[in-house]
C-alpha cells in the first residue's frame, strides 16, 4: 500500500514532467486535492506532506473537515461542486475559491454574503464543453456575459476558467476540449486587458492532467491519484439525492 505522502510526491512528478515537457515554468501549475469523500484525518495527513489546497464539492461535508482541521494553518479551501443558491452563504463565508459558478443569481449573492473581513472570493466561471451530455456550466458563448457581470462585483475576483470536459472521450479530443477551454479564456484576456487577475485554467484531473496542462492548466484537480478510488456506490445515492435536491433549488 502506498501512503498519501508518497502519491502526493507521485502527482508531483508528473505535473512537473508535464509542465516542462510544456515549455512552461516549473511553479506556472498548482496542484489541488480533490478530497471529496476523503475524512478529515487523511486530508491531516495530506497537509503534513505539504498539501495546502483541497477541493470540497459539498457543502455539509467540507464544513465538518473545516472545523475538524482548524488547528492546521494556510489550508486553502476551494468548493468545486455545484452551488445550490440558498446555500450560498457558507461557501461565501467559508472559501477562498470556488470554481463552479455558472449562473448570474449566484454570483450577486456570493458578492452580498462575502464577509467584508475577509478579501474578496476567488472565482472561476465553469464552462460546458461537453452539451450533449453534460448540464453543469455555462455553454462557452455564454462565458463572456457571466464574466461581465461577476467582474462588476467588488466582493468577487474573477480568476478565470474551469471545466470538466467528459473523460469518455479519445485522448486527443479530450486535448482538444482543453483546447477550447484555453482559447475562451485567451479571448476574454484579449477582450478586456483591464481584468488583470484572470489567471486561471481549472483543468485536468487524475488521468487527463498532462493534456490538460499541455493546453495551459494553471490548477489541476486530482482526487484518485492522491488518495486512491472513491467508494462509488456510497457515493452515486448520495450524489443522486444531492442532484435531484439541486435541480429542485434551480
Ligand atoms: C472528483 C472531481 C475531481 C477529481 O477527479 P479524479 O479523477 O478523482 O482526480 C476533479 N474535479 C471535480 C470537479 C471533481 O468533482
Amino acid at each position: 500500500m502506498t501512503s498519501i505522502a508518497d502519491n502526493i510526491w507521485r502527482v508531483r512528478e508528473r505535473i512537473q514532467k508535464a509542465t516542462l515537457a510544456a515549455g512552461r515554468k516549473p511553479e506556472a501549475v498548482c496542484l489541488l486535492g480533490v478530497s471529496k469523500t476523503r475524512s478529515a484525518r487523511e486530508l491531516r495527513q495530506a497537509a503534513r506532506a505539504g498539501l495546502t489546497r483541497f477541493g470540497e464539492n459539498y457543502l455539509q461535508e467540507a464544513l465538518d473537515k473545516m472545523a475538524a482541521l482548524a488547528d492546521v494553518e494556510g489550508i486553502e479551501w476551494h468548493f468545486i461542486g455545484p452551488i445550490q443558491s440558498n446555500k450560498s452563504r457558507p461557501v461565501a463565508e467559508h472559501f477562498h475559491w470556488v470554481h463552479s459558478l455558472d449562473r448570474a443569481k449566484v454570483a450577486r449573492r456570493l458578492n452580498e454574503q462575502r464577509p467584508p473581513g475577509l478579501p474578496p472570493l476567488n472565482l472561476c466561471i465553469q464552462v460546458n464543453l461537453d452539451a450533449e451530455t453534460s448540464k453543469a456550466g455555462v455553454p462557452i458563448e455564454k462565458v463572456e456575459e457571466l464574466a461581465e457581470q461577476v467582474a462588476q462585483y467588488p466582493r468577487l475576483r474573477l480568476r478565470g476558467l474551469m471545466a470538466i470536459p467528459d473523460p469518455d472521450q479519445p485522448a486527443t479530443s479530450l486535448q482538444q476540449r482543453f483546447h477550447e477551454l484555453a482559447a475562451a479564456m485567451a479571448t476574454l484576456r484579449a477582450r478586456h486587458p483591464d481584468w488583470k487577475q484572470l489567471d486561471t485554467l481549472s483543468m485536468g484531473m487524475s488521468n487527463d492532467l498532462e493534456q490538460a496542462i499541455a493546453e495551459g492548466a494553471t490548477i489541476v484537480r486530482v482526487g484518485t491519484a492522491l488518495f486512491g478510488p472513491r467508494n462509488t456506490t456510497k457515493r452515486s445515492n448520495r450524489q443522486q439525492s444531492i442532484d435531484s435536491l439541486d435541480g429542485a433549488n434551480r
